[in-house]
């Protein structure tokens, strides 16, 4: 059954492939091949397309296994305002190295403006912002597509609008996209999806509110508010859409917990902070109030270690269990030292159970939602990661599509396929129809299945059979090839 990546149902028909190209979608019984795959049964599709992933290690990982047996065939790194530099550089080193899926990047904020200005907490001077539109300027020219910002992390959280609007300008001049992770996802959200909404009607740029949720038990119910946000955008012409991960826990830096004013100028001056006796009561008011109300889901054992260089056995393991290990009465106060520990040892990374499943299927449901991991590039034993770096995909189509029906089949392939493509102005990916690259994923409807879970994350999914990247088996029968059939992607050239 052939999913053509529109939304529209699947066909019963054949898909010739030559080179890196498919030449022929239909009857092919006449046809011979030098190979020819056995779908029957089976769903074929193009290739996903993940439009938040954070691709750090991919030029140790090149062969990126983690998200090709998820059927993800092209990734888009640089998400959070968090990007290689300088760009171009480092996709000639890509280039070099050869990728196994095909791989785009966005300029990020936060480290242009780490160039910058360091851990700043004010306003950029005009020759600063200057320097950064040119830095942004140079991103694009080298074949990024699109700023980033992670406005709740340093030092992005320490710009205003105007700026994050500035530096956005530059990157629509390129066709680029504003992607956001938003300053609030907790009690601020509404107001946060509305300056991400500002910034590109004001910039004149495509907007994705990029892993859209609602954090929080206050929050809980927030979604049915922002996508009325996003309709009424869109009916006002500001092109807003979202991308979002299958799952009802986060994952991010314990430092999300506390205070970003605290933090400005980076652990020595948060340590000359906590020296203050009333500073230190503010930080750990501010991480209180975090844990009660934001990310910490007001329960410490909502939130679980996964990556910690200074205590392995702390991993999958809870802020709750820490204070137990360390005969400590087990309340918020309590949990707020431990935060501050944990940030001053070097931080940590954290599962954050706080969102509710009516607001992800709520989202999921939306017509301008696509699917994106968020997911890094990980090998099996390493750390303790959110399912999500293995399940992201195989999952939407396994538990949301065809367990609990929140959406239809080929809308699930839509949202991963041809509307990431079209966000991201590739033509020729993201649909599977003559004369665009062979990116091709053939699953299983009735098996396809994430493993990867939050006890035992590291398991690759099932029920993929076969997956190809420009024409050439990355997945060959439910096995591995790392095939480097992949590409650089530089927008603007090719
Ligand atoms: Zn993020």
């Amino acid at each position: 059954m052939v999913y053509d990546g529109s939304g529209n149902p699947p066909v019963q028909t054949d898909v010739a492939i030559n080179k890196n190209k498919i030449v022929k979608v239909g009857d092919l019984s006449s046809a011979k091949a030098k190979r020819v795959i056995d779908a029957s049964g089976l769903a074929v599709a193009p290739g996903f397309i993940d439009l938040h992933a954070h691709l750090d290690p991919l030029l140790n990982l090149p062969s990126a296994e983690s998200a090709i047996r998820q059927g993800v065939t092209t990734s888009l790194g640089g998400p959070d305002g968090s990007s290689p530099w300088p760009i171009g550089s480092y996709l000639d080193k890509a280039d070099s190295i050869g990728m196994t899926m095909n791989v785009a990047f966005l300029v990020g904020h936060n480290t242009i403006r780490r160039n910058i200005m360091k851990l700043e907490n004010r306003a950029p001077t005009d020759e600063e912002l200057t320097a950064m539109k040119a830095q942004v300027e140079q991103g694009m020219k080298d074949g990024a597509y699109g700023i980033s910002t992670g406005l709740k992390y340093l030092p992005g959280a320490f710009s205003k609008v105007d700026e994050v609007i500035a530096l956005s300008k530059v990157a629509s001049q390129y066709n680029g996209i504003y992607t956001s992770h938003l300053r609030e996802e907790g009690i601020g959200l509404l107001e946060a999806v509305y300056e991400a909404i500002e910034i590109g009607r004001e910039a004149n740029i495509p907007i994705v509110l990029t892993h859209h949720k609602a954090i929080g038990t206050k929050m809980w119910g927030g979604s049915v508010k922002t996508l009325a946000m996003v309709d009424s955008a869109r009916k006002l012409g500001i092109d807003v859409m979202m991308d979002q991960y299958p799952y009802n826990a986060s994952y991010t830096g314990i430092g999300v917990l506390i205070p970003s004013w605290s933090m400005a100028g980076g652990t020595p001056e948060f340590k000359k902070r906590l020296d203050n006796p009333v500073l230190r009561d503010s930080i750990k008011r501010g991480i209180v109030h975090n844990i009660l109300y934001d990310r910490g889901g007001a329960d410490l054992n909502r939130v679980q270690f996964a990556l910690v260089e200074w205590k392995k056995d702390l991993e999958g393991r809870t802020l709750h269990d820490w204070l137990v290990e360390r005969n400590m009465e087990t309340s918020v106060e309590n949990g707020a030292e431990l935060v501050i520990e944990a940030q001053l040892n070097g931080g940590a990374s954290c599962v954050y159970f706080a969102m509710d499943d009516a607001d992800v299927e709520r989202i999921m449901k939306h017509p301008q939602t696509m699917i994106a991991s968020d997911g890094r590039l990980v090998e099996p034993g390493d750390g303790h990661p959110h399912p999500r770096w293995y399940g992201t995909f195989p999952r939407v189509l396994g538990v949301y599509s065809r367990e609990k029906k929140v959406i239809p089949l080929e809308v699930a392939i839509q949202k991963m396929t041809m509307m990431p493509a079209d966000r991201l102005g590739l033509k020729e990916r993201g649909r599977l129809k003559e004369n665009t690259f062979a990116d091709i994923v053939v699953f299983n409807p009735e098996t396809v299945a994430d493993k990867s879970t939050f006890q035992n994350p590291h398991q690759y999914p099932v029920g993929i059979d076969f997956v190809m990247v420009n024409g050439v088996l990355a997945v060959d029968a439910g096995e591995f090839v790392d095939a480097r059939s992949g590409v650089v992607l530089r927008k603007g050239k090719q």
